[in-house]
């Protein structure tokens, strides 16, 4: 067998199944067999017919490239067949149901995108004098006023990019309210529960503080008095960072007692609002004393995910925090709106500037268009029917899987492994799922429980959808209940079969290098 570069056969491996058949061409009847861009390269080829240059005396100061560019040459019908054809291996929320687990894949309405295609939003630039863009700042304002009155916040900062940079926002504003009390030196301790996700541990040690875990107890919640103990033991305590409902997919019950122990020790509350999707309408996070938090646009308020379009992560603020947001934010006076842009007078506290303009317009734009299109009852109807979804999908799988927790779950289902046979792992039931044209579920975490599943069918899934999925991972798993070897060798039908996952995490190859002549002659 010829394998490229990469260690990947250059034609397809002929199985012994009859749909694994070989073919002359390597696509098998829609899927179209695609090498590496790289591959089918020809120097010289391209898609557009420039005129030749006259030359002219350079510039560039002796600076300018002289080898070859190494883009790949393709004529414009190749390359468009190119990406067609990768994103016909892509699985897409338009294509089916989107289980993953904390990601709240929910649909992306089409309202949205026509919203945001209007050339008042989409056709204008930053740096345009602000007076020509007065109603784009006013949408994003009028967004502000909806983040702020469904969270029961009293300011938000509109410019972070995703969750994650939203997470990143709230601990600079920490760490800066910490500055101005003089104690950024003393306080360096974040707690952050067993459970949280990954993101979270990561963005306290980025701004600089300890991370300090506490254990989840038998609920699945935070451990009390585990917290209340580390709480005692310790005076250097910056704040908390606590996802509600949790990763687990419940709530957290003692959340205001929480708050109460975490800013009688002098710290603040961040709370990761990834989740918010499920008490959206019904819960406003700042009656429990958070004093930070980020809102994933992309999973409440229905704007695409990662490859659909930038993410955005506005994050709201307690009263202690407001002083501290960072630049650019939204002022309205009798000229108008304007925005404050530089860290003094208005903003002479605030921590800085984290992003290069004001946030994504195109992601305000839907997700204000969502919001209008459901109303605040429709909103409220979001939570309740996301949560409904979840308790159906556990209910009609807890007599095949484990639910890792008693009772009624919030806005997911989580199961632990226990229902499977010896030898038969969660990586094994996600493979399978895949034959059965599904993208998996969210596996091996929160890493509280034991090889994870956990399943997020959001508001927008109808009950056929949801029985269909639920129908084929009662089969998967009555398979892995009973030891079925063949889960093993899972996925069957993908045009890709089981990855060495390991060795891609440990040594991923992400540069094409040129076959070697020997290479070539040897083919
Ligand atoms: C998705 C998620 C994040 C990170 O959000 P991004 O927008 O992906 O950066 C953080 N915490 C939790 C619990 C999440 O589910």
């Amino acid at each position: 067998m010829t394998m490229n570069t990469q260690g990947r056969p250059t034609t397809p491996v002929s199985g012994t199944q009859p749909h694994e058949a070989e073919t002359v061409s390597g696509s098998k009847g829609l899927y179209q067999f695609e090498p590496l861009i790289f591959e089918t390269d020809r120097w010289g080829k391209t898609g557009v017919d420039l005129p030749k240059a006259k030359r002219k005396a350079s510039r560039m100061g002796g600076v300018e490239r002289k080898a070859k560019v190494d883009l790949p040459g393709l004529s414009e019908p190749e390359t468009i067949r190119h990406y067609v054809r990768l994103s016909q291996r892509n699985y897409a929320i338009d294509l089916g149901l989107f289980p993953l687990g904390s990601c709240t894949m929910k649909h992306n309405p089409r309202l949205n995108e026509k919203m945001a295609r209007l050339p008042g939003f989409s056709d204008i630039h930053p740096m345009q004098p602000q007076a020509t863009v007065q109603g784009a700042l006013g949408l994003i304002e009028e967004l502000a006023d909806w983040l702020k009155t469904l969270t029961g916040m009293p300011a938000v900062s509109m410019s972070p990019k995703a969750g994650a940079h939203g997470e990143l926002c709230g601990m600079l504003a920490i760490r800066q309210a910490l500055l101005a009390r003089g104690e950024a030196d003393t306080r360096k301790r974040v707690l952050v529960p067993a459970s949280a996700h990954g993101t979270n541990p990561a963005t306290a040690a980025q701004c600089g503080f300890i991370v300090d875990e506490i254990d989840a107890d038998k609920r699945g919640r935070v451990h009390m008095s585990h917290l209340r103990e580390k709480l005692e033991k310790t005076d250097d305590i910056a704040g908390i960072m606590l996802t509600n409902p949790n990763t687990c997919g419940l709530f957290e019950t003692d959340i205001k007692e929480i708050a109460d122990l975490i800013h009688e020790a002098g710290g603040y509350f961040y709370c990761d609002g990834a989740n918010f999707n499920a008490i959206v309408g019904r819960v406003r996070p700042g009656d429990l004393g958070v004093d930070a938090m980020h809102i994933n646009l992309h999973k409440t308020f229905s704007t695409p995910h990662g490859g659909g379009g930038p993410g955005s992560g506005p994050t709201v603020l307690s009263d202690a925090l407001a002083p501290y947001a960072p630049v650019p934010f939204i002022l309205k006076d009798e000229n108008g709106f304007r925005l404050v842009e530089e860290t003094e007078e208005e903003a002479s506290e605030s921590f800085g500037r984290m992003t290069a303009f004001h946030g994504q317009m195109g992601m305000f734009v839907r997700a204000l268009t969502y919001m209008l299109s459901h109303g605040a009852d429709g909103l409220k109807q979001v939570a309740e029917d996301a949560v409904l979804n979840a308790n159906y999908i556990q209910a009609r799988l807890k007599s095949v899987m484990t639910p890792a927790f008693d009772g009624y779950c919030m806005h997911e289902a989580l199961f632990s492994d226990k229902f499977t046979a010896d030898g038969i792992e969660t990586i094994d039931i996600a493979k399978a799922l895949i034959d059965e044209g599904y993208h998996p579920m969210t596996m091996y975490f929160p890493l509280v429980v034991h090889g994870a599943l956990l399943i997020e069918p959001t508001e927008t899934e109808s009950k056929a959808e949801l029985d269909r999925f639920c129908d084929a991972l009662q089969a998967i798993a009555a398979k892995a209940a009973a030891g079925d070897e063949s889960l093993k060798g899972a996925p069957y039908h993908a045009p890709m079969r089981r990855l060495d996952e390991t060795q891609a995490a440990r040594k991923p190859v992400l540069k094409w290098t040129p076959p070697s002549p020997e290479q070539i002659a040897a083919e």
